[in-house]
């Protein structure tokens, strides 16, 4: 009987999430409930900037229900209501146990870890720390406001009496007392999981632990649920109202592979309100010149992308990476920060480094609040430490320099190629497959007229140890030599026009040669 029972509310949530499906529709003009009401779709809000989004459930395919919807004048577009998550974590080294933990917060010495030193934090605060002008939002799990290192940093809406179920100052949030709860529609941004109370310490930590900007104030938002997972409505009600109460920077710590137009909006919404918005990279070791992340990857001029990296200066192994999508890097990788319940957490990942940036950047906007965004963008990228080995990994092959920034001082070391110069081309080439055994086979890749060239490999598959793939110059000299299953990548810059890639095989094989979607170059300007 029992059993019986689960199944049909099993089949009954099943068949429910089958038939409907929810949309995010966006409208050029305030809209109603009644002009998009028909009798396949359900409206379950109209929400967001002038009321310009609505919340749609509709049993229709994405096309159909565009068709309805474009007989509204205002209609502009629509898109599915996707689940978005934290990333994967990395957890590289064995957390802290809770007993040294205590141990290490006892002595102080929560403070003068690496990444402190890295970004040259010391020397940035005899500067300037931040202050309470400037506001930065977390999007994230919430914050876990009471913990003593961060409570006195969280913005605060005076207006607003928590917990009655009303919205005392009418700005149309529920209960928005200390931050909101998009993700249940209402309330205080309370952290359940830990998440974005670790971001919002590496901004705004002033206790035990020191943030990047321990004078900034928090606007916590809570979007995602105690497992990290929320959907793309919830983010831009998120967007919103952070935009909406003040803050000058968003800090995004989560992704998903699919572009969304609604998502768009909402982060064109903030541009247009002067808001820069941080976003991680993502934390899979892909490119995301190839394998779009997003928020990571909207080019809006708004929108910087943070990769990470680790104490050698290297990239992190997990860290997402893109010559043409990554703006910049910043450490990421064992960072100590805070965790719900007045803890404290190691953490690794790009969902690290870019509330580190976001920090750097509520320094530089808050000690020159005359400054407009783009210029804040600006002075963030130029005056990054430049590291050859982030190079050919983001526009701007360094990492985040606090004190350089505040100081605005272009760092000593010049970037290798410039940014600029690097043009991307679509180039097919496949080795055969499977490649033959005593084979000792060139294929060529030419381009007329460059300087330099690197190549995007999406796969390598060559017997370990056994065979090789080599990158030759034509004149026969061997510039890289690989071997093994490798999922893909892009080579370094080689100062040629044309190159040569040589599958070499012994008398047995077990691979299937390579593949080439992409070439990089720099052109030759004589
Ligand atoms: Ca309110």
């Amino acid at each position: 009987m029992k059993l019986n029972l689960i199944l049909v509310s099993l089949y009954f949530v099943f068949s429910q999430n089958c038939l409907a499906s929810e949309y995010i529709a966006y409208f050029t003009k305030s809209i109603d409930k009644k002009t998009i009401h028909h009798q396949h779709t359900k409206v379950r809000r109209i929400f967001g900037p002038h009321q310009k989004f609505a919340l749609l459930e509709s049993n229709k395919s994405l096309d159909d229900l565009r068709a309805i919807l474009k007989k509204n004048e205002y209609f502009k577009h629509l898109s599915i209501n996707s689940q978005i998550n934290l990333f994967n974590e990395k957890e590289l080294k064995p957390i802290l146990s809770k007993q040294k933990l205590k141990q290490v917060i006892k002595n102080k010495k929560v403070n003068g870890y690496w990444w402190q030193e890295n970004i040259s934090l010391k020397k940035a605060h005899q500067i300037y720390q931040g202050d309470d002008r400037m506001i930065v939002a977390v999007l994230d799990t919430g914050v876990d406001y009471r913990h003593p290192d961060i409570a006195e940093n969280i913005h605060t809406n005076d207006n607003e009496v928590p917990n009655n179920g009303i919205d005392d100052d009418n700005n149309g949030f529920i209960d928005d007392f200390k931050g909101y709860n998009s993700y249940s529609a209402g309330g205080s941004a309370m952290d359940d999981n830990g998440h974005g109370t670790h971001c919002a310490g590496i901004i705004a930590g002033n206790g035990k632990m020191t943030g990047v900007a321990p004078g900034v104030k928090i606007l916590p938002i809570k979007f995602l649920n105690n497992y990290g997972q929320g959907d793309i409505a919830k983010a831009i009600e998120g967007i919103y109202y952070a935009v909406k109460n003040g803050a000058k920077i968003i800090s995004n710590s989560y992704g998903n592979p699919n572009s969304n137009e609604a998502f768009l909006e909402a982060i064109n919404y903030a541009k247009e309100n002067d808001v820069l918005f941080f976003a991680a990279a993502g934390n899979a070791n892909n490119d995301n010149d190839l394998r779009g992340e997003y928020p990571a990857n909207y080019h809006l001029g708004n929108v910087i992308s943070v990769g990470a990296m680790n104490s050698n200066l290297h990239k992190s192994s997990f860290s997402n990476y893109g010559q043409l999508s990554v703006n910049l890097f910043a450490p990421g990788e064992t960072i100590t920060s805070l965790d719900v319940n007045s803890g404290y957490k190691v953490r690794s990942g790009t969902s690290m480094a870019t509330p580190m940036a976001a920090g750097v950047a509520a320094l530089i906007w808050g000690n020159s609040p005359e400054l407009e965004p783009e210029n804040v963008v600006e002075i963030l990228v130029k005056t990054t430490s430049k590291h050859q080995s982030l190079y050919p990994l983001s526009q701007t092959p360094g990492s985040i320099n606090a004190e350089y920034g505040l100081k605005n001082m272009t760092s000593p070391s010049k970037l290798p190629i410039p940014r600029s110069s690097i043009m991307v081309q679509e180039y097919i080439l496949n080795s055969e497959t499977p490649y033959q055994n005593n084979t000792n086979r060139p294929y060529l890749v030419s381009k007329a007229n460059v300087k330099m060239m690197a190549l995007n490999f999406t796969k390598i598959d060559i017997e370990n140890g056994y065979d090789y793939l080599q990158i030759e110059s034509t004149n026969g000299k061997v510039l890289k030599k690989i071997t093994g299953r490798i999922s893909g990548g892009i080579t370094d810059f080689f100062p040629h026009n044309e190159l040569i890639i040589r599958i070499i095989s012994d008398h047995s094989t077990a691979g299937q040669g390579f593949e080439i979607n992409k070439i990089k170059y720099v052109v030759d300007k004589k």
